[in-house]
Protein backbone atom coordinates (compact mmCIF):
# COMPACT_ATOMS: atom_id res chain seq x y z
CA UNK A 1 0.00 0.00 0.00
CA UNK A 2 1.38 3.36 -0.64
CA UNK A 3 1.26 5.83 2.25
CA UNK A 4 2.64 8.67 0.27
CA UNK A 5 2.38 10.07 -3.22
CA UNK A 6 5.42 12.63 -4.55
CA UNK A 7 4.37 13.43 -8.11
CA UNK A 8 6.16 16.06 -10.18
CA UNK A 9 7.53 17.92 -6.71
CA UNK A 10 9.45 21.39 -8.30
CA UNK A 11 11.45 23.23 -5.66
CA UNK A 12 13.79 26.53 -6.35
CA UNK A 13 15.54 28.86 -4.98
CA UNK A 14 15.57 32.61 -5.77
CA UNK A 15 18.63 33.98 -5.31
CA UNK A 16 20.86 37.04 -5.61
CA UNK A 17 22.66 34.69 -8.31
CA UNK A 18 19.54 33.40 -9.75
CA UNK A 19 16.84 30.89 -9.88
CA UNK A 20 18.13 27.69 -8.34
CA UNK A 21 16.06 24.74 -9.80
CA UNK A 22 17.09 22.37 -6.66
CA UNK A 23 14.30 20.12 -7.44
CA UNK A 24 12.35 19.36 -10.92
CA UNK A 25 9.61 17.39 -11.68
CA UNK A 26 10.57 14.93 -9.06
CA UNK A 27 7.85 11.80 -8.36
CA UNK A 28 8.36 8.61 -6.35
CA UNK A 29 6.52 6.69 -4.02
CA UNK A 30 6.80 5.03 -0.24
CA UNK A 31 5.12 2.18 0.44
CA UNK A 32 3.85 1.07 4.10
CA UNK A 33 6.05 -0.43 6.36
CA UNK A 34 9.37 0.31 3.80
CA UNK A 35 12.63 1.70 3.94
CA UNK A 36 13.56 3.91 0.99
CA UNK A 37 16.90 5.16 0.39
CA UNK A 38 17.11 8.02 -1.68
CA UNK A 39 21.22 8.41 -2.27
CA UNK A 40 23.23 11.22 -4.50
CA UNK A 41 26.17 13.79 -3.87
CA UNK A 42 25.75 16.87 -2.15
CA UNK A 43 23.39 19.63 -3.72
CA UNK A 44 21.63 16.53 -5.65
CA UNK A 45 18.26 17.85 -4.15
CA UNK A 46 17.67 15.08 -1.45
CA UNK A 47 17.14 16.99 1.34
CA UNK A 48 15.22 19.59 -0.52
CA UNK A 49 12.83 17.24 -1.78
CA UNK A 50 12.06 15.68 1.49
CA UNK A 51 11.41 18.84 3.43
CA UNK A 52 9.46 19.86 0.47
CA UNK A 53 6.94 16.72 1.49
CA UNK A 54 5.57 19.04 4.69
CA UNK A 55 6.59 22.23 3.45
CA UNK A 56 9.81 22.56 5.68
CA UNK A 57 11.21 25.00 2.73
CA UNK A 58 12.44 28.66 4.00
CA UNK A 59 12.44 31.59 1.62
CA UNK A 60 14.11 32.42 -0.84
CA UNK A 61 12.99 28.60 -1.27
CA UNK A 62 9.55 28.38 -3.24
CA UNK A 63 7.64 24.79 -3.85
CA UNK A 64 6.75 25.69 -7.22
CA UNK A 65 4.40 22.72 -8.25
CA UNK A 66 3.43 19.32 -7.64
CA UNK A 67 1.34 16.98 -5.14
CA UNK A 68 2.47 14.54 -2.21
CA UNK A 69 -0.52 12.78 -1.42
CA UNK A 70 -0.06 10.65 2.06
CA UNK A 71 -2.70 7.87 2.71
CA UNK A 72 -4.41 8.01 5.91
CA UNK A 73 -7.18 5.56 6.53
CA UNK A 74 -8.50 5.59 3.08
CA UNK A 75 -8.35 9.57 3.42
CA UNK A 76 -6.57 11.25 0.25
CA UNK A 77 -4.38 14.51 1.71
CA UNK A 78 -2.39 16.71 -0.33
CA UNK A 79 0.10 18.26 1.86
CA UNK A 80 1.12 20.71 -0.40
CA UNK A 81 -2.09 21.99 -0.26
CA UNK A 82 -3.22 21.44 2.74
CA UNK A 83 -3.90 24.84 5.24
CA UNK A 84 -0.40 25.06 7.32
CA UNK A 85 -2.88 24.75 10.97
CA UNK A 86 -3.56 20.75 9.78
CA UNK A 87 -0.24 20.23 8.25
CA UNK A 88 1.32 20.99 11.89
CA UNK A 89 -0.89 18.42 12.95
CA UNK A 90 0.76 16.18 10.85
CA UNK A 91 4.31 17.29 10.55
CA UNK A 92 6.08 16.10 13.96
CA UNK A 93 3.61 13.30 14.62
CA UNK A 94 2.62 11.29 12.03
CA UNK A 95 5.24 12.43 9.69
CA UNK A 96 8.63 13.21 11.76
CA UNK A 97 11.93 14.32 10.98
CA UNK A 98 15.78 13.68 12.21
CA UNK A 99 17.82 15.95 10.87
CA UNK A 100 21.86 15.74 10.57
CA UNK A 101 22.76 17.45 13.20
CA UNK A 102 21.43 16.10 16.47
CA UNK A 103 22.61 19.12 18.36
CA UNK A 104 20.60 21.65 16.64
CA UNK A 105 17.38 19.68 16.98
CA UNK A 106 18.11 20.07 21.06
CA UNK A 107 17.60 23.12 23.55
CA UNK A 108 21.00 23.33 25.42
CA UNK A 109 18.74 24.81 28.76
CA UNK A 110 16.29 21.88 28.86
CA UNK A 111 17.05 17.96 29.98
CA UNK A 112 16.73 15.49 27.69
CA UNK A 113 13.32 13.90 29.28
CA UNK A 114 11.86 17.43 29.61
CA UNK A 115 12.53 18.00 25.50
CA UNK A 116 10.97 14.66 24.75
CA UNK A 117 7.92 15.46 26.77
CA UNK A 118 7.14 18.00 25.24
CA UNK A 119 7.60 16.28 21.87
CA UNK A 120 4.72 14.03 22.98
CA UNK A 121 2.73 17.21 24.64
CA UNK A 122 2.63 19.40 21.62
CA UNK A 123 0.80 17.09 19.92
CA UNK A 124 -1.42 15.41 22.86
CA UNK A 125 -1.52 18.12 24.64
CA UNK A 126 -1.60 18.37 28.39
CA UNK A 127 1.41 19.18 31.07
CA UNK A 128 4.72 18.40 30.23
CA UNK A 129 5.59 16.96 33.68
CA UNK A 130 3.18 14.03 32.95
CA UNK A 131 5.06 12.51 30.46
CA UNK A 132 8.57 11.97 31.98
CA UNK A 133 7.74 8.28 32.46
CA UNK A 134 7.23 7.69 28.83
CA UNK A 135 10.41 9.67 27.86
CA UNK A 136 12.02 7.37 29.93
CA UNK A 137 10.62 4.54 28.70
CA UNK A 138 11.13 6.09 24.69
CA UNK A 139 15.16 6.20 25.74
CA UNK A 140 15.15 3.02 26.59
CA UNK A 141 13.57 1.89 23.95
CA UNK A 142 16.16 3.60 21.75
CA UNK A 143 18.18 1.59 23.67
CA UNK A 144 20.45 4.47 25.82
CA UNK A 145 21.60 2.82 29.31
CA UNK A 146 20.13 3.89 32.41
CA UNK A 147 17.35 6.11 30.81
CA UNK A 148 16.42 7.44 34.58
CA UNK A 149 18.41 9.56 35.04
CA UNK A 150 19.59 10.09 30.75
CA UNK A 151 16.36 11.93 30.58
CA UNK A 152 17.46 14.39 33.76
CA UNK A 153 20.50 14.91 31.91
CA UNK A 154 21.18 18.04 29.82
CA UNK A 155 22.36 17.84 26.22
CA UNK A 156 26.15 18.74 26.60
CA UNK A 157 26.30 15.36 29.27
CA UNK A 158 25.21 13.30 26.23
CA UNK A 159 28.10 11.96 23.82
CA UNK A 160 27.01 12.14 19.73
CA UNK A 161 25.21 9.07 19.41
CA UNK A 162 23.13 9.36 22.50
CA UNK A 163 22.02 12.71 21.49
CA UNK A 164 21.28 11.64 17.82
CA UNK A 165 19.31 8.57 19.86
CA UNK A 166 17.75 11.23 21.88
CA UNK A 167 16.38 13.09 18.80
CA UNK A 168 15.04 9.58 17.74
CA UNK A 169 13.01 8.62 20.23
CA UNK A 170 11.76 12.13 20.01
CA UNK A 171 10.66 11.47 16.98
CA UNK A 172 9.32 8.59 17.33
CA UNK A 173 7.53 10.03 20.12
CA UNK A 174 4.02 10.18 18.48
CA UNK A 175 4.57 7.00 16.60
CA UNK A 176 4.90 8.62 13.20
CA UNK A 177 3.73 6.94 10.16
CA UNK A 178 6.47 8.12 8.39
CA UNK A 179 9.97 8.43 10.00
CA UNK A 180 12.31 11.07 7.82
CA UNK A 181 16.16 10.61 8.77
CA UNK A 182 17.89 13.02 6.91
CA UNK A 183 21.68 11.86 6.76
CA UNK A 184 21.13 10.89 10.30
CA UNK A 185 24.73 8.75 10.81
CA UNK A 186 27.12 11.22 9.68
CA UNK A 187 27.71 13.00 12.71
CA UNK A 188 28.52 9.75 14.30
CA UNK A 189 31.26 6.77 14.27
CA UNK A 190 30.71 3.77 12.41
CA UNK A 191 29.96 1.63 15.48
CA UNK A 192 26.98 4.12 16.38
CA UNK A 193 25.86 4.37 13.04
CA UNK A 194 25.55 0.71 12.91
CA UNK A 195 23.06 0.77 16.08
CA UNK A 196 21.05 3.60 15.01
CA UNK A 197 20.95 1.06 11.55
CA UNK A 198 19.69 -1.35 13.66
CA UNK A 199 17.33 0.66 15.83
CA UNK A 200 15.42 1.74 12.61
CA UNK A 201 15.20 -1.33 11.88
CA UNK A 202 13.61 -2.43 14.97
CA UNK A 203 11.24 0.52 14.76
CA UNK A 204 10.03 -0.29 11.16
CA UNK A 205 9.22 -3.70 12.43
CA UNK A 206 7.19 -2.87 15.71
CA UNK A 207 5.69 0.18 14.72
CA UNK A 208 5.12 -0.34 10.57
CA UNK A 209 6.61 3.02 9.91
CA UNK A 210 7.70 3.71 6.71
CA UNK A 211 11.21 5.26 6.53
CA UNK A 212 13.09 7.31 3.79
CA UNK A 213 16.13 7.61 4.77
CA UNK A 214 18.76 9.83 3.03
CA UNK A 215 22.79 8.76 2.92
CA UNK A 216 25.72 9.01 1.29
CA UNK A 217 26.58 5.67 2.28
CA UNK A 218 25.84 2.56 -0.30
CA UNK A 219 26.70 0.70 2.51
CA UNK A 220 24.12 1.47 4.89
CA UNK A 221 21.41 1.37 1.58
CA UNK A 222 22.83 -2.25 1.03
CA UNK A 223 22.22 -3.19 4.82
CA UNK A 224 18.95 -1.45 5.59
CA UNK A 225 16.80 0.21 2.34
CA UNK A 226 14.04 -2.36 0.93
CA UNK A 227 14.02 0.42 -2.26
CA UNK A 228 16.60 2.92 -3.86
CA UNK A 229 15.68 6.22 -5.58
CA UNK A 230 19.14 7.95 -6.81
CA UNK A 231 19.09 11.34 -7.25
CA UNK A 232 21.51 13.68 -9.73
CA UNK A 233 21.18 17.43 -10.19
CA UNK A 234 17.74 18.07 -8.91
CA UNK A 235 15.93 14.63 -10.51
CA UNK A 236 15.36 11.36 -9.92
CA UNK A 237 17.43 9.78 -12.44
CA UNK A 238 16.87 5.87 -11.10
CA UNK A 239 14.45 3.91 -8.72
CA UNK A 240 14.45 0.03 -7.91
CA UNK A 241 14.92 -2.60 -5.11
CA UNK A 242 17.82 -2.34 -3.47
CA UNK A 243 19.05 -5.51 -4.39
CA UNK A 244 18.23 -4.82 -7.97
CA UNK A 245 19.70 -1.82 -7.81
CA UNK A 246 23.29 -3.21 -6.89
CA UNK A 247 22.92 -6.03 -9.38
CA UNK A 248 21.36 -4.40 -12.04
CA UNK A 249 22.45 -0.74 -12.03
CA UNK A 250 20.98 0.84 -15.54
CA UNK A 251 21.88 4.59 -15.08
CA UNK A 252 25.04 5.81 -15.96
CA UNK A 253 25.54 7.76 -13.09
CA UNK A 254 24.26 4.68 -10.63
CA UNK A 255 26.79 2.89 -12.38
CA UNK A 256 29.38 4.74 -11.81
CA UNK A 257 28.50 5.35 -7.76
CA UNK A 258 28.53 2.07 -7.64
CA UNK A 259 31.96 1.57 -9.32
CA UNK A 260 33.14 3.98 -6.89
CA UNK A 261 32.26 1.79 -3.73
CA UNK A 262 35.02 -0.92 -3.42
CA UNK A 263 32.73 -3.55 -1.65
CA UNK A 264 28.80 -2.55 -1.76
CA UNK A 265 28.26 -4.74 1.21
CA UNK A 266 31.14 -2.84 3.32
CA UNK A 267 28.98 -0.87 5.64
CA UNK A 268 31.93 2.01 5.69
CA UNK A 269 31.80 2.24 1.70
CA UNK A 270 31.28 5.56 0.94
CA UNK A 271 30.06 7.39 -2.28
CA UNK A 272 33.58 8.88 -3.96
CA UNK A 273 33.43 11.60 -6.22
CA UNK A 274 32.76 10.58 -9.65
CA UNK A 275 34.45 12.32 -12.25
CA UNK A 276 33.45 15.94 -13.39
CA UNK A 277 31.44 18.24 -11.05
CA UNK A 278 27.60 18.05 -9.97
CA UNK A 279 25.37 20.76 -12.64
CA UNK A 280 25.16 24.46 -11.89
CA UNK A 281 21.70 24.04 -10.73
CA UNK A 282 21.00 27.66 -12.12
CA UNK A 283 21.48 26.94 -15.69
CA UNK A 284 21.38 22.97 -15.40
CA UNK A 285 22.73 21.28 -18.48
CA UNK A 286 20.03 20.81 -21.26
CA UNK A 287 18.73 17.57 -22.06
CA UNK A 288 19.65 15.30 -19.75
CA UNK A 289 21.17 16.70 -16.49
CA UNK A 290 24.37 14.11 -16.51
CA UNK A 291 25.14 14.46 -20.13
CA UNK A 292 28.39 16.17 -19.31
CA UNK A 293 29.79 13.83 -17.03
CA UNK A 294 28.28 10.76 -19.00
CA UNK A 295 30.92 8.40 -20.81
CA UNK A 296 28.11 6.91 -23.11
CA UNK A 297 26.08 10.00 -24.23
CA UNK A 298 24.46 9.57 -27.55
CA UNK A 299 25.70 12.69 -29.14
CA UNK A 300 23.04 15.08 -30.92
CA UNK A 301 20.37 13.25 -28.29
CA UNK A 302 21.40 13.52 -24.92
CA UNK A 303 23.02 17.01 -24.62
CA UNK A 304 19.39 18.47 -26.44
CA UNK A 305 16.46 16.06 -25.57
CA UNK A 306 15.57 15.26 -21.55
CA UNK A 307 15.14 11.36 -21.11
CA UNK A 308 11.74 10.28 -20.00
CA UNK A 309 11.42 8.26 -17.01
CA UNK A 310 10.19 4.61 -18.15
CA UNK A 311 9.77 1.05 -16.44
CA UNK A 312 7.81 0.16 -13.03
CA UNK A 313 9.49 -1.89 -10.40
CA UNK A 314 12.31 -0.85 -11.88
CA UNK A 315 12.59 2.67 -13.36
CA UNK A 316 15.25 4.43 -15.18
CA UNK A 317 15.37 8.02 -16.71
CA UNK A 318 18.07 7.77 -19.83
CA UNK A 319 18.04 7.34 -23.13
CA UNK A 320 19.79 4.25 -23.34
CA UNK A 321 16.43 2.44 -21.61
CA UNK A 322 13.92 4.05 -24.24
FE1 LIG B 1 24.03 9.38 -20.38
FE2 LIG B 1 22.29 10.06 -22.24
FE3 LIG B 1 21.59 8.33 -20.38
FE4 LIG B 1 21.92 10.89 -19.79
S1 LIG B 1 20.38 10.02 -21.14
S2 LIG B 1 22.67 9.18 -18.64
S3 LIG B 1 23.63 11.43 -21.10
S4 LIG B 1 23.17 8.05 -21.93
MG1 LIG C 1 21.44 17.38 2.50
Amino acid sequence: MKILEVKDLTVYFYTYAGVVKAVEKVSFDLYKGEVLAIVGETGSGKSVTTRAITRLIQPPGRIISGSAIYRRDGEEIDLLKLPEEELRKIRGAEIAYVFQDPSSALDPLYTIGYQIGEAVAAHRGGKIKQYFSEAVDLLRRVLIPDPESRAKSYPHQLSGGMKQRSVISMAISNRPRILIADEPTTAVDVTVQAQILQLFKRLKEEFGMSVIFITHNMGLVAEFADRVAVMYGGKIVEEAPVEELFQNPRHPYTKGLLRAVVNPLNPQGRLEPIPGTIPNLINPPPGCRFHPRCLVAIKGKCEREEPPTVGERHKVACWLYV
